[in-house]
């Protein structure tokens, strides 16, 4: 819908941010930052409730960020990932980390936002979006309506970080769909850690995803799955932990939850398509899940949502300096994106040749790995690459090199975690 009725200039803001997950508090924090007025709608009543995340961040996305935790929003310092195979056989990928209270990591991050001068309305849903033009039929700036008492906004740009939902995707019918898979977990207690997060790459319990003992402190930790057979997950995720050394220990409420209330898995879905189509329209930049944006293997977003919150604040930023809020000028993000991130489809070919492997192949794979599959030299991987020729040549031809280059993406460094 387009319309000529012209805001005035008093009631406009620069950036109107949908969402306020980890993609929209990094939005907000470096908008606010560059000096732009900045208003941040989040649908739900409060901040990171529900917690639909594992809850694990890599110390290299912090960095990214540019700021400093706080200690109240860590659950766990972690020093990486250990990928567990069919016949238990055990791999490292040792980089630091946290495991977080996300909706405590979520409401700082807004209450950062809020010290440098954003603005949050929660309990206000985005439900239309129109453009207006000027009178030479330019883009000017944008009317947002929706449920709740501050709407209409007018503003000058849109960061979409409304996650998998894919507001301004729906609204503005950008013809861009996306694929998602299921993920839920139970948080138990008395499960010791040794610091690392377990991922058990197990088809039997979790086909075509994984399953996860994400720990806390105090013996807490997050036990779930991802997996594409929506139906059957927490069915699978119960027998995991029936048949493994979980079995018998307590199930609690996750703080952020009423106490009072049956204790039951949590949890949402997880975009798997990869980025979008369209990701920069006139006056709109998608960010985070919104944008499509998760790490292929482990399905991990929300370091690729801070990253690109901050990506998209900045573009925005340099856009409103020339009063250009094109599609063109902001493709300058677009084009960031493209450079930054891994090759989503390389990492996906990856993932689908190991899905294709037996548990028996799988594990026999793994057998030809070195311990830390952290930092391999070329060396190293000519090695496995001589060790699988020996050990079982058909697996050469079941792409199972690419395998190993999805494991090598599924680092921090390349948006991981
Ligand atoms: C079970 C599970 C486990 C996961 N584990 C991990 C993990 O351990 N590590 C990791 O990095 N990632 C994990 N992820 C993925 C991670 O949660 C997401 O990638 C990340 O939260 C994306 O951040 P975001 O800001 O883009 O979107 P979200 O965090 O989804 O935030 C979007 C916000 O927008 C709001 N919103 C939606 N529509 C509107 C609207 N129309 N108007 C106003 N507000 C709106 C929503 O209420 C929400 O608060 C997991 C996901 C699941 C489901």
């Amino acid at each position: 819908m387009a319309s000529r009725v012209m805001a005035g200039e008093a009631d406009m803001v620069d950036v109107l941010v949908i969402g306020a997950g980890p993609g929209g508090g990094s939005a907000a924090i470096h908008s606010a930052r560059a000096g732009l007025k900045t208003v941040v709608v989040e649908a739900d009543p409060s901040v990171g409730v529900p917690v639909h995340c594992g809850e694990c961040l890599s110390e290299m996305a912090v960095q990214n960020l540019d700021l400093e935790i706080p200690d109240h929003v860590k659950a766990l310092d972690v020093k990486g990932i250990r990928v567990i195979f069919p016949d238990g056989t055990e791999k490292l990928l040792t980089e630091p980390g946290y495991v977080l209270e996300k909706h405590l990591f979520e409401q700082w991050l807004m209450d950062e936002a809020g010290n440098l001068g954003s603005t949050l309305h929660l309990g206000h849903k985005v439900t239309s979006m129109e453009r207006i033009y000027n009178s030479e039929n330019q883009f000017s700036n944008w009317k947002i309506d929706g449920k709740g008492e501050n709407f209409p906004i007018y503003c000058k740009a849109v960061i979409d970080a409304s996650g998998v939902a894919g507001a301004s995707s729906k609204l503005l019918d950008m013809g861009t769909e996306v694929e998602v898979i299921a993920g839920f977990q139970y948080e138990m207690t008395d499960v010791e850690n040794d610091g690392y997060l377990d991922f058990y790459l197990w088809p039997q319990y979790s086909p075509h995803g994984y399953v996860w003992m994400i720990p806390k402190k105090g013996e807490r930790a997050n036990v779930g799955l991802v997996t594409t057979d929506k139906k059957g997950a927490i069915k699978y995720l119960d027998k995991f932990i029936q048949d493994t050394y979980l079995d018998g220990k307590p199930m609690v409420n996750p703080q952020w939850r009423d106490q009072s209330v049956k204790v039951r898995p949590f949890g949402g879905t997880i975009p798997i398509s990869g980025p979008r189509e369209v990701t920069v329209e006139d006056g709109v930049i998608l960010v985070g899940d919104a944008a499509g944006f998760t790490s292929p293997l482990f399905e991990g977003g929300s370091h690729l949502a801070l990253w690109s919150g901050r990506e998209a604040a900045n573009v925005i930023a340099k856009a409103i300096t020339t009063n250009d809020l094109s599609k063109a000028s902001l493709m300058a993000y677009e084009a960031a994106w493209k450079k930054r991130f891994p090759p989503y489809h390389k990492i996906l070919k990856g993932k689908t040749a190991l899905y294709e492997l037996t548990d028996e192949e799988m594990s026999t794979m793994a057998r030809c790995l070195p311990d830390e599959l952290g930092n391999m030299s070329p060396f190293q991987k000519l090695g496995i690459g001589l060790k699988i020729l020996v050990r079982k040549p058909a697996l050469l031809t079941k792409k199972v090199i690419s395998v190993l280059l999805s494991f090598g993406y599924s680092r921090a460094k390349h948006f991981g975690w």
